[in-house]
């Protein structure tokens, strides 16, 4: 090899070294940076916007910090919570460095309890006590089936938490006490009647507590029955809570004797009447009064609707009711004149004769020989002045009442044809009226069957002898 080009190879080489491979060197030292104020993990509350976070990119040791090409990889849903990674790239020049980022969408907010009830009264001593409450998250939505409840002393507590562990707490303090009375039931009915020598049967009565719960078996009976005479009977019932609260009820019984209904003992007697029929309700009603051997008294009319029911006045006649005469129309225009009030009350005195053989004298006008309907037809001629002593000068007897039973009126139930019946009833003698046509009527007749016989009545037939109840005149 030739010194002159072994010479010139090494100057270059040293040429390399010395500006080159600096400036290489340099080149490298220039492009090198890194990522300052960079996150590895972040949360975020969800439902928030989510920002790049890419930090900043300084080169050096010094705070040359600059812009530099940055890719983003990735996507956060804040809609969802849970975690996401987003992946920054930066390049300059020749140099590229990739950082991964953790952002964690969470629910931050507590879920709220509120109160269903604003009465926190609570039985002394009760267990598993809860109250009705609601509670919603934000991100969860209702969680109501989450919340825990629990009592210390007299406080209850309240917890919830949501599906992110947020949780909330609420107290209430809470009232132990127990004013309300237990409810009490009578087994079968509070009014019952007894035959005479019947055995009573106590039937008991049902108890529940608003606390305790079934108290049946506190309940007190007092009282007793004697079947073997007639009379009104009571029997109590009372029970009391673990608060003290009593509740009461009272059943009546009535002992009452078919047999003794002629007993004149203390002159309490009952003149059943009905008015109108027969009609629809009529058999029904001698079927109650046979099965009582209760004889009463039927002033009988030929109105339209006793079509088809002739049978019956034979039949109440055969049975020893009293057939008594109510006119054959009653039609209020019979009061017209003495003469068309007579006609009538022939027609129907001929029609009850056909049927039964039997001539009745017993009348009862219609309206009572009180009413002032009459003055409507008699052209001031004060009809029933004349009526009630005519009927007399012709061998009639007629009968007004002292008991109205009201189902002529206002009154349409039941019960109350029996309390209007009942509570009148004192000592002597009473005329009831009822019409055999009001079927509401006639199921009040056994109630007050039994009723009155186990308060000492007897029950009679009207008769040519009987005392008269009379109405004062009013025409
Ligand atoms: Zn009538």
């Amino acid at each position: 090899m030739p010194k002159k080009l072994c010479l010139a190879s090494l100057i270059s080489g040293l040429v390399l070294v010395v500006i080159f491979i600096p400036i290489y060197i340099l080149n490298i030292v220039l492009q090198d940076f890194q990522v300052k104020s960079f996150l590895d993990y972040i949360e975020i509350p969800y439902n928030t916007e989510f920002e790049t976070n890419p930090g900043q990119v300084c080169f050096g040791n010094k705070d040359r910090c600059q812009e530099v090409n940055i890719t983003t990889t990735g996507e956060v849903d804040t809609s969802k919570l849970g975690e996401y990674k987003i992946t920054y790239t930066y390049k300059y020049k020749t140099k590229t460095l990739v950082k991964d980022q953790t952002i964690k969408v969470i629910d931050n907010i507590a879920p709220i309890i509120s109160l269903e009830t604003d009465n926190f009264n609570v039985c002394p001593q009760q267990e598993n006590i809860t109250l009705p409450v609601k509670a919603q998250d934000d991100y969860d939505g209702d969680i109501t089936d989450k919340v825990e409840q629990y009592v210390t002393d007299n406080i209850i507590h309240f917890k919830v938490s949501d599906s992110s562990g947020n949780t909330t707490e609420l107290t209430q303090e809470l009232d132990f006490s127990d004013d309300e009375k237990p409810t009490l039931k009578l087994n079968g009915s509070s009014t019952m009647y007894l035959r005479l020598n019947e055995t009573y049967r106590e039937q008991g009565a049902k108890a529940y507590d608003n606390c305790a719960g079934d108290i049946s078996n506190k309940i007190v009976i007092k009282g007793d029955v004697n079947t073997k005479k007639t009379g009104e009977y009571k029997i109590t019932y009372s029970v009391t809570d673990n608060a003290s609260n009593t509740q009461s009820l009272t059943r009546t019984i009535y002992v009452y004797d078919t047999n003794n209904n002629s007993n004149a003992a203390g002159y309490k007697e009952i003149y059943l009447t009905f008015d109108d029929g027969p009609g629809p309700y009529t058999a029904k009603l001698l079927d109650i009064l046979k099965k009582y051997n209760v004889k009463a008294t039927f002033f009988v009319t030929n109105q339209s609707i006793t079509k088809g029911y002739d049978n019956l006045i034979l039949r109440a006649y055969q049975e020893g009711h009293t057939i008594g005469l109510h006119t054959n129309t009653h039609n209020y225009n019979i009061y017209r004149s003495v003469d068309a009030y007579f006609d009538d009350l022939y027609a129907i005195q001929e029609k009850v004769k056909r049927i039964t053989g039997y001539t009745s004298t017993i009348i009862r006008f219609p309206g009572g020989s009180s009413n002032t309907v009459s003055r409507s037809y008699d052209n001031g001629s004060k009809i029933m002045s004349t009526l009630t002593r005519a009927v007399e000068a012709k061998g009639f007897k007629y009968f007004d009442w002292n008991i109205s039973s009201g189902d002529a009126g206002n009154t349409t139930s039941t019960s109350q044809v029996f309390k209007n019946i009942v509570s009148n009833l004192g000592t002597g003698s009473y005329i009831v009226l009822q019409h055999d046509i009001k079927g509401f009527s006639v199921n009040a007749v056994e109630d007050v069957i039994q009723y009155a016989l186990a308060k000492g009545y007897s029950f009679k037939p009207l008769t040519m002898d009987s005392y008269a109840v009379h109405h004062h005149i009013n025409n």
